[in-house]
């Protein structure tokens, strides 16, 4: 892009609950800097985050309304793109950001670049090296890494995967991930809404795992026999207890129930908000979950990560002796289960971390270099 406006329109993408923690504070610097921000909303899902636009306090300019029970990426695909396309060209802005790796994202790209309107990828250069795992979502960052004119990589090695790939070192700017902004931000008032303090208060004698699982990998045996694992695990130690937040995709909520339902010190809940979830996360004596977004955040908690994935495209956490990834092993998750609790040598070491991800001031970093650039 070679553009230089003196008063930029940004259009800002969203249509998840991680985009919109980490898009947030990225709209909240852009106004704040000046820039004229409108707010696109695909609706990829609507219910979880419905909570989060409210608490962010986000106003959507535009709703694309896509979401339909039992969407497949390219139902998702198709619908955003034709709405984009129309939202677009009303819009027209100088720059379309979109964030990560959902198909709302990838939609976003395609209909920018075919409009030849710039688009700018927040947390580029993110790859686990399979390009069918996780899917969709590694090959919706390759695609989009190919379309964007602007990338804003949360690491140096991200930086360094994307200049691998030919792209062009001064359209990148290491700028740290925005997760960590909107951390910050809660954690410095977050508190538990009265149900779940009760619930932290009544488990307050017990080492409390926290478990995160819903990425379409892990549907079917591999989910099955980890919450099995879990479940024995908690049932043969008494000064255990599981806090799941049940995400609302039925093949999680059936194995959920059937597994893990009506089972002593085992809690099932609805998804949280953002405050009682870090609320939930500092309470934790361990995380398992094969969440992205919780990589990035549980090292600024201190907390201990086990992921339940075959792989990772956030290596920084295992480096930084934060995560241990499980791999797609039930098996393996017992085992790493029983080490903790037998020798908390790898919990306490975690207890002061600094995050690899970011430092709090990721939005304005990004915001800068879009000045810059357009
Ligand atoms: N999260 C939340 N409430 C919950 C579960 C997760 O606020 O009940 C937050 C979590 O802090 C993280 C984000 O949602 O920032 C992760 O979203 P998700 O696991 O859906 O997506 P992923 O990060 O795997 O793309």
């Amino acid at each position: 892009m070679s553009r230089k406006n003196k008063s930029p329109k940004v259009a800002v993408l969203f249509g998840t609950r991680p985009e919109l923690i980490k898009l947030a504070p990225v709209i909240a610097a852009a106004k704040k800097l000046g820039i004229d921000t409108v707010t696109i909303s695909s609706s990829q899902h609507t219910d979880l985050l419905k909570p989060f636009i409210d608490a962010f306090s986000i106003r959507i300019d535009h709703d694309l309304r896509v979401m339909r029970a039992g969407q497949s990426p390219n139902d998702v695909a198709s619908r955003a793109i034709a709405r984009l396309d129309r939202v677009l060209t009303e819009v027209r802005p100088d720059l379309l950001l979109v964030q990560g790796d959902t198909t709302t994202a990838l939609a976003g790209a395609i209909a920018a670049f075919n409009l030849g309107i710039g688009v700018g990828h927040v947390e580029a250069g993110l790859r686990s090296g399979d390009r069918k795992n996780p899917f969709p979502e590694e090959m919706n960052r390759r695609l989009i890494t190919r379309l964007a004119d602007l990338h804003f990589a949360a690491t140096t090695h991200n930086r360094e995967t994307l200049i691998a790939e030919g792209v062009s070192k001064s359209n990148i700017a290491v700028t740290g991930n925005p997760v960590v902004d909107s951390l910050l931000r809660f954690a410095e008032t977050a508190k538990p809404n009265r149900q779940l303090a009760k619930l932290i208060e009544s488990t307050s004698g017990t080492r409390r795992i926290l478990l995160t699982t819903h990425r379409r990998e892990s549907f079917g045996s591999a989910m099955e026999g980890n919450l099995r694992v879990l479940r024995e695990f908690i049932e043969s130690r008494a000064d255990l207890s599981l806090l799941f937040p049940v995400h609302p995709n039925p093949n999680v909520r059936k194995v959920a129930n059937s597994i893990l339902g009506g089972i002593d010190r085992v809690f099932l809940l609805e998804p949280l908000g953002y405050s009682d979830f870090i609320a939930l996360v500092r309470g934790s004596w361990l995380i398992v979950s094969d969440s992205g977004g919780v990589q990035e955040e549980a090292p600024s908690f201190g907390k201990p990560l086990l992921v339940i994935r075959a792989n990772t495209e956030r290596p920084e956490a295992v480096e930084a002796g934060v995560a241990k990834l499980v791999g797609n092993s039930s098996k393996a998750l017992k085992g790493h289960l029983e080490h903790a609790y037998g020798d908390e040598t790898w919990i306490n070491s975690v207890k002061k971390q600094k995050n690899p991800f970011g430092d709090g001031r990721s939005a304005e970093r990004i915001v800068k270099f879009i000045l810059r650039k357009i």
